[in-house]
């Protein structure tokens, strides 16, 4: 509450006289608060003994949110052994302590992977790691040699925040870095050709610094696998997102990320009006779970792959669905991947990520696997020719199963062995979506507003680049609602239709059943992105697109303030919505506004932008409808209003960023560059906040 009553005026001459009298990165450190922290005490869980203990030589440590610094970590593990053959140790910072980390043998390397969230943060699981180094004594570390690989986003301000971070912890502490501090970019869509760069060049640092001797790369299973007689007796899984949903357990929570609650979607419906594009609003209850949300969280949702992807990927490399394996940890410090005993079939389906591009780390892995020598030669170029690799295969859309198809021509690839699969292709990750309801108006019942990724592929004919979660949920809408399926697809088979309006199907019943009635595996996660706790304060919301989803959460949380608190209703200041579509068809919950407006009356305002209507050639974007309104915005600005944007990182979230650069520096008469450091400053405060993707 204290923030909604800090004055703008106060704000910006703050932000000015700071940047003047100290300059900019002062001004950072003085409204970064680290009061949230907490530390991890147990000492069972001291990373230098358990390293000691498993007689470890290397340690790979990561601290990833959504599981691409997790995935890379294990790559580069994995390379270490097999190319020097090093005994390495990869773990998640989250569960282990740091306090003795002075003691580890000087021997013993880290190669650091951290990736960063929100506003330059680490992520949660790496929050104790992140005390731990801003503490460390300098040059206490100066025994420690370490590699250090960062992942985030330009187009967030605070870019690779986090790995920055801890890179200067590191240098502070007295460690030693090997080779150079790398930096992946996911706002430019380099992170893998970054990762392998940076790779590439540590290697050959790390070969020199420790004397390494290198080895023919050769794939070494980091489990012994074994083929199972049983056939799905109750220790098998079929798929179920823990083993906790094996037929002899009971799931009763908490549900998290780890534990995810089988949630019955009971209301679906496609938002999108005479269009070949899809949007749907899903409705999962919470009822049972004992889950909590505040409005502005997000949902995550595990999703599994389509019918016809798994099909072609087990028919690509020869797989039998329903051969039931095992996987051995030989190591006591890494865990089978996902629950085992388990069969092909429910791993292809459930376990891997197997759409999505391609990495190019991943063919060179594959060489020892081609199926004959013309493919390995192609293999080989490829593995090494970042131009030809991205003209080849990124370029054209391909997922891994396309791309192996194309070099063989093909012709289908018995050679890989299907441990080689699961332990090289990424794991099945939760997608995030932008809760769109509120948890006063509805406390059970979770609300998302998801644009279905479905787009022709011009290098394939007939075939579309479909995205997993989303082709899921229409699947479950159309189900539901008892849109009949048969009947499109056959008028489309009529009509000669070059690309299907609906070009994946799924098991709806899931594992075992588990998903009968439109159930799917959900967590919460917590998010920074909230209303100002003054109801008074005034709000200004930019989301275009699917991005108004947490507005349309924020917008029925005031009118339920407003109904909760009849006769004791602080007066609402001004909430002001800019909204943008293509045209009338792709409107989302155009019906509902004009609800909204009549119970908020003049508190709220809508304002659109249409950027394809009709033959107007004039497109209009949420950025040039602020400019439109900018004595308005600046008066709430002034007046102590929170901002908020959500949707497209790239192209919105930085348009809107510019309009309102201009704003203050017109209304504030000041530089541009002054106007971008107090939205800096009202960004560390927390009044102004992004929720972009
Ligand atoms: P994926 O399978 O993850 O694919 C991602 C994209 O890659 C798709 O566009 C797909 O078509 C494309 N693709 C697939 N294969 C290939 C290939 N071989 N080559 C090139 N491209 C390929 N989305 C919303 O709709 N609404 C929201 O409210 C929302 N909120 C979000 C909030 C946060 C914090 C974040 C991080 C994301 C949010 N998203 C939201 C995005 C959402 O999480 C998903 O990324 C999105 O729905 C796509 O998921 P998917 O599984 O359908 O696609």
């Amino acid at each position: 509450a204290g923030l909604d009553n800090l004055d703008f005026a106060v704000l910006c001459a703050l932000a000015l006289a700071v940047v003047a009298y100290f300059g900019k990165d002062t001004l950072k450190a003085m409204f970064t608060s680290d009061d949230s922290l907490t530390s991890v005490t147990s000492t069972s869980r001291d990373i230098v003994e358990v390293a000691k203990e498993n007689g470890k030589n290397y340690l790979v440590l990561y601290g990833s949110q959504t599981g691409t610094g997790e995935d890379y970590a294990k790559k580069f593990a994995k390379e270490l052994i097999t190319k020097f053959q090093l005994k390495v140790m990869c773990v998640d910072v989250e569960k282990y302590d740091f306090e003795n980390l002075s003691q580890l043998s000087p021997n013993v390397p880290i190669s650091f992977f951290i990736s960063t969230y929100g506003e330059g943060d680490f992520p949660d699981g790496a929050v104790a790691l992140e005390e731990f180094l801003r503490g460390v004594e300098a040059g206490s570390l100066s025994n420690l040699k370490y590699t250090l690989f960062g992942l985030g986003n330009s187009t967030y301000e605070f870019y690779n925040g986090a790995s920055k971070k801890a890179e200067e912890y590191l240098k502070e502490s007295g460690a030693n870095l090997i080779g150079s501090f790398g930096l992946a970019d996911d706002g430019a869509g380099t992170t893998d050709e970054d990762y392998l760069s940076w790779k590439d060049a540590t290697l050959d640092a790390l070969k020199d610094v420790l004397s390494l001797d290198e080895h023919e790369e050769k794939f070494e299973p980091a489990y012994k696998y074994e083929e199972l007689e049983q056939f799905y007796d109750e220790s098998v899984s079929h798929g179920e997102p823990t083993t906790a949903y094996l037929p002899d357990n009971v799931v009763k929570g908490p549900f998290t990320h780890n534990q995810p609650f089988l949630s019955p979607i009971v209301k679906s419906k496609e938002l999108f009006k005479n269009t070949d594009r899809n949007c749907i609003h899903a409705e999962f209850s919470l009822e049972g779970s004992n889950l909590k949300y505040t409005t502005g969280d997000h949902l995550g949702l595990l999703p599994s792959n389509s019918d016809e992807h798994v099909k072609q990927f087990l028919t690509t490399f020869n797989l039998k669905p329903d051969v039931v394996f095992d996987l051995i940890s030989t190591d006591a410090t890494i865990q089978p991947p996902f629950p085992v005993p388990t069969s092909i079939g429910a791993a292809v389906r459930h376990y891997l990520e197997i759409t999505g591009p391609v990495s190019r780390a991943v063919f060179g892995q594959l060489i020892e696997f081609a199926p004959n020598e013309e493919v390995k030669a192609k293999l080989s170029v490829l593995a090494k020719d970042k131009d030809e690799f991205a003209k080849q295969i990124t370029s054209k859309q391909f997922n891994f199963t396309d791309a192996v198809l194309y070099l063989s021509e093909g012709k289908p690839w018995s050679t890989v062995p299907w441990n080689f699969l699961l332990e090289t292709l990424p794991h099945m990750q939760p997608r995030y979506y932008s809760i769109s309801s509120s948890s006063t108006s509805e406390p059970n019942a979770v609300h998302v507003t998801a644009v279905v990724e479905n787009q022709p592929n011009p290098a394939q004919e007939g075939k579309k680049i479909t995205g997993v979660a989303t082709n899921l949920l229409r699947n479950v809408q159309l189900v539901q609602n008892k849109v009949d399926v048969a009947e499109i697809e056959k008028n489309e088979k009529e009509n000669k239709s070059s690309t299907p309006s609906l070009p994946v199907h799924y098991d709806l019943n899931g594992p075992r059943n588990l998903y009968k009635d439109f159930k799917l595996p959900i967590h919460i996660r917590h998010s920074q992105f909230r209303l100002p706790s003054n109801p008074s304060t005034p709000v200004i919301m930019i989301g275009p697109g699917t991005g108004v989803a947490p507005f349309r959460g924020f917008i029925r949380e005031r009118v339920a303030y407003k109904e909760n608190h009849k006769d004791d209703a602080e007066q609402l200041g001004k909430h002001i919505l800019f909204y943008g579509s293509r045209n009338h068809d792709d409107y989302l919950y155009s019906e509902e506004w004009p609800e909204y407006s009549k119970k908020l009356d003049e508190s709220f305002e809508l304002v659109v932008a249409h950027s394809r209507l009709g033959d107007s050639k004039k497109k209009t974007y949420v950025q040039d409808l602020l400019i439109e309104r900018r004595d308005d915005i600046f008066k709430m600005i002034k007046d102590g209003a929170f901002i908020y944007v959500c949707g497209d990182a790239k192209g919105m979230a930085q348009g809107v960023h510019r309009s309102l650069v201009q704003i203050i520096s017109e209304g504030n008469k000041v530089s541009e560059e002054d106007a971008s450091e107090i939205i800096k400053m009202m960004k560390t405060n927390g009044k102004y906040q992004e929720d972009v993707w």
